[in-house]
């Protein structure tokens, strides 16, 4: 066998040329979104109001495998893709384990994760339908960063409706989005109906994300040009994210490597999807077998203590209901510093394969995962994401149980993104007042309890 290098690269000619469509391998299809009006399949025609008319395509089609990339989205993704596959020799060094670890990295471009791979893509589509721009919300800012880079990009208006508590408190994703043209509005803001009705039922409130999404909404359905988009849960963000997968698979692939563990955190599912894509495709078509973990904070903890019911998508309850691992869309996670993971739902597809027992899935305290960061940073030099710390946590575990056994396992993980804008977060966990708040049963029965009846 070859040996094996610090960082698998790829040539540019290697990265991938088509998505792959994971749901066209699925025997048990996720289930449709549904119009919350009439309760029956959201139809094309109804979707195109909201999304780009190629999105509504990729959405709905659950049938084709592979859908081309075009010539303009391979270009861009070449600035910063094919992104590393890295093996983690320094890590596995230190923790005295016979397993192999592998981690791809999506941190290497200026939004610091893998959401400028949907973003590009949605922007793209958005232009050659030849419209003036888009809206869409963002928590922490790891989205809107990525869209107004993938907008300014396309020359495209950037509208983005902020979390006003974020807006206040992370100053600095604001301003990155601002270098890159995007307007960016707290919200609630009084630039909408449903922003202007909550701020006066709700004066001085610091806002939702899921309030921000629903003005977002009202935004791009009221404005002559414009569609609303989103960063992750939505099936054409899997199939966009599937190149983390395909391209991982490819650097494996050229060394003989077979991973054992695929492991990825998770919180509307995109990268943990894209990553998982190839190989949960060999998994579904017979060909090989892998085990697959998500990897969820335990203070929202979407997948190993939620319903798999219909809910709605959003706190508003204005966009189309889905048939998730859902807490309730009523229930608001605890302030936990992993942002891009206290969403109350999950994708679809992953919902779908995990009750057909196709993946597993965890769930980590905080202070757990920021040890686990903090443990990867010293031998790797990436400062993680919290976000991503939740797939080290677990791929640090899986390596320990091989100490213990002596099985040289195979483990792979998604390093989502880094940590810089998030130094508050490390901060706290430094001076020892992170907490690892879980909530009850009580408290997720009262989301339960919520759900809409379908
Ligand atoms: C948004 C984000 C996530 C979680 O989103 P998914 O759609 O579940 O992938 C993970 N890591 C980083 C760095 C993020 O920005």
């Amino acid at each position: 066998m070859k040996d094996i290098p610090y960082k698998i690269y790829l040539d540019e000619s290697e990265l991938p040329k088509n998505w792959y469509n994971l749901r066209a391998d699925m025997k048990n299809k996720p289930a449709p979104l549904l119009n919350p009006a009439t309760l029956q399949p959201m139809t094309a025609a109804e979707l195109s109001g909201v999304f780009c008319d190629e999105l509504v395509t990729q959405e709905l089609d659950d049938t084709t495998p592979y859908f081309e990339i075009p010539e303009e989205i391979r270009d861009f993704y070449k600035m910063y893709r094919p992104a590393p596959l890295v093996r983690a020799y320094c890590l596995e060094k230190k923790l005295g384990t016979p397993a192999k670890i592998y981690y791809k990295f999506e941190g290497n471009n200026t939004s610091g994760s893998h959401k400028l791979n949907s973003a590009i893509a949605q922007a793209y589509y958005a232009k050659k339908q030849g419209l003036r721009g888009v809206t869409t919300e963002t928590g922490a800012g790891q989205w809107g960063t990525a869209l107004s880079m993938a907008c300014s990009y396309f020359e495209l208006d950037c509208k983005v409706y902020m979390v006003k508590v974020s807006y206040e408190q992370k100053p600095f994703r604001r301003e990155v989005m601002r270098v890159y043209g995007a307007s960016v509005t707290p919200s609630p803001s009084m630039e909408t109906e449903v922003g202007r009705k909550i701020l006066q039922e709700h004066p001085g409130t610091s806002g939702s994300l899921g309030c921000a999404i629903s003005e977002a909404v009202e935004m791009a359905t009221h404005s002559e040009g414009y569609r609303y988009v989103l960063g992750s849960v939505l099936n054409q963000v899997l199939l966009h994210q599937s190149i983390i997968g395909l391209e991982t698979k490819t650097a494996l692939d050229k060394y003989g490597i077979t991973p054992d563990i695929i492991i990825g955190c998770a919180g509307g599912g995109s990268n943990l999807g894209g990553l998982i894509a190839p190989f949960m495709g060999e998994k579904l078509r017979g060909e090989k077998d892998y085990r697959i973990i998500a990897v969820e904070p335990a203070s929202c903890p979407s997948f190993t203590r939620g319903k798999f019911a219909y809910d709605f998508c959003d706190t508003g309850m204005v966009c189309p209901l889905a048939k998730m691992y859902t807490l309730g869309s009523g229930f608001i996670p605890a302030p936990n510093h992993a942002g891009g993971l206290r969403y109350h739902g999950m994708s679809t597809t992953l919902s779908q394969l995990y009750d057909d027992g196709l993946m597993e899935a965890v769930s980590v305290p905080q202070t757990a995962v920021f040890e686990a960061a903090e443990q990867f940073a010293r031998v790797e030099g990436i400062l993680p994401a919290p976000e991503s710390s939740h797939a080290i946590r677990a791929a640090i575990d899986e390596a320990m149980k091989c100490k213990e056994t002596g099985e040289e396992k195979t483990i792979v993980f998604g390093l989502t993104g880094t940590g810089y804008f998030d130094m508050l977060a490390y901060e706290k966990f430094h001076n020892g007042k992170m907490d690892d708040y879980v909530p009850t049963d009580a408290e997720l029965q009262a989301g339960f309890n919520k759900l809409p009846k379908v």
